[in-house]
């Protein structure tokens, strides 16, 4: 007998008729005498619908308050998947994260688990009831209810499965697995039977939304074989992997995107040493991450230093410069919050040359022009104007021949 944690996202549990088909799924797997812990997300568009109702109160809500709302959405989903599975004559019980003590930091709207005490977990499964875990959610040393930043339940079930030395984390959604590109931009978009952790962590970060980050980075620290596949047609789904274990490899495993970003740019400042310190460091003491940067200097020594930051801290970083801007001083200070930033991931680019020309070839065939260009070992992200992302995606997919590739399987 084996242990299973299945995490059901938003679309996945979006009326009471999915949640009653997701019971029927999970009762599927207790007749075939797994044990079950569920993990379950938001009821589709609930989690929207509060952080709309806290701001028409408050324009920035007190993030220990924005945690005590958003958390409530997940509490409705375990609450009727355990009726269902009852109905169908399966124990179930539910437990809130706070319940089974999923301790977090106090990092309000974005915490980190610390721990996952697994107990009560244990005992209800002895005592052979399905264990139904709200995602998403966790609670302070001190007992305050913490949320773990957007798409968070993929991160809870992880957790779950880590600390219960499950045989699988299976999260279920409403796409068949992690393809080349999100199928819903490009049709030719291609399911993966295999990535790596290290692929699945670049792609993640650089905006496909399947998997939240920190899921894919517990996962490979502990090791939990990790599963994403469709909670509404049958398949083997995408299974994350460790390198090693992979055969032959393509390049390109994906091509990621992300709107939500903003560029700054500060223009004219003196090209001396510690310019880039000063421009930087006022926002990153604020908190607020810095994401690619860019300086370019004129033959007039002077400079002008870009960098990207999330959207919803674009506002706030303009402010900063603005404040720092006759310190150091600079000609003018822009933002520009129409940007997105497309990226190529894959472990084969260490042992391929030409990767970066080919890209911006494709780019520059949709004459599309290029405001930032950043590298690491396995990926290459540009920054360009938003209305372009969608073309820029289709046209690197195909350039890159994703759609046709076996992918080494
Ligand atoms: P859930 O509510 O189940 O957590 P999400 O909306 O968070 O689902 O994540 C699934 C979505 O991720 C898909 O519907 C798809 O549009 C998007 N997505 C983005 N990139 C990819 C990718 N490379 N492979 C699969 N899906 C992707
Ligand atoms: N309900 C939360 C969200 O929408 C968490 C999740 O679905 O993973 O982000
Ligand atoms: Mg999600």
């Amino acid at each position: 007998m084996s242990l299973i944690v299945q995490k059901y996202g938003g679309t996945s549990v979006a009326s009471v008729a999915h949640i009653e088909s997701v019971a029927d799924k999970v009762a599927r797997f207790r007749a075939r005498g797994h044990d079950i812990v569920v993990v379950v997300s938001a009821m589709a568009g609930e989690t929207n619908r509060l952080a709309a109702l806290a701001h028409e109160v408050m324009a920035q809500p007190t993030p220990r308050e924005m945690d005590v709302l958003l958390a409530a959405g997940e509490q409705v989903t375990i609450a009727l998947l355990c009726m269902a599975l009852e109905r169908r004559g399966h124990g179930a019980r539910s437990f809130t994260g706070g319940q089974i003590r999923i301790l977090t930091d106090d990092s309000h709207t974005r915490a980190r688990i610390r721990e996952v005490d697994c107990s009560r977990v244990r005992d209800q499964l002895g005592q052979g009831n399905v264990v139904v875990v709200a995602g998403f959610q966790g609670v302070t040393e001190q007992g305050s209810i913490t949320t773990l930043g957007r798409g968070g339940s993929d991160t809870t079930a992880v957790a779950l499965a880590a600390a219960l030395a499950a045989d699988e984390c299976q999260i279920y959604t409403d796409v068949k697995g992690v393809y080349t590109t999100d199928p819903r931009i490009v049709d030719g978009a291609r399911l993966l039977h295999h990535v790596t952790f290290e692929e699945m962590l670049e792609l993640a970060s650089l905006g496909a939304k399947v998997l939240q980050i920190r899921a894919v980075e517990f996962a490979g620290k502990y090791k939990v074989p990790l599963r994403v596949l469709s909670t509404f047609e049958e398949g083997p789904g995408t299974l994350i992997t460790l390198e090693e274990q992979e055969m032959e490899k393509p390049t390109i495993a994906g091509v990621a995107f992300e709107r939500n970003e903003a560029k700054l740019t500060v223009k004219g400042v003196p090209d001396q040493p510690g310019i880039a310190y000063k421009v930087i460091g006022p926002v990153s003491e604020q908190g607020i991450e810095v994401d690619v940067i860019v300086q370019n200097a004129a033959a007039d020594g002077s400079n002008d230093i870009s960098f990207t930051v999330k959207r919803d801290d674009a506002e706030r970083s303009l402010r900063i410069l603005e404040q720092v801007a006759p310190s150091l001083p600079a000609q003018s200070v822009h933002l520009d919050t129409k940007i997105a930033k497309v990226s190529l991931v894959g472990v084969g680019m260490r042992s391929h040359a030409g990767i970066a020309s080919r890209m911006f070839q494709a780019l520059a065939r949709e004459n599309i022009n290029i405001q930032i260009i950043t590298t690491s070992e396995i990926k290459i992200s540009v920054v360009i104007e938003e209305k372009y992302m969608e073309l820029a995606v289709r046209s690197l997919h195909g350039a890159f021949d994703l759609q046709n590739h076996e992918n080494g399987q």
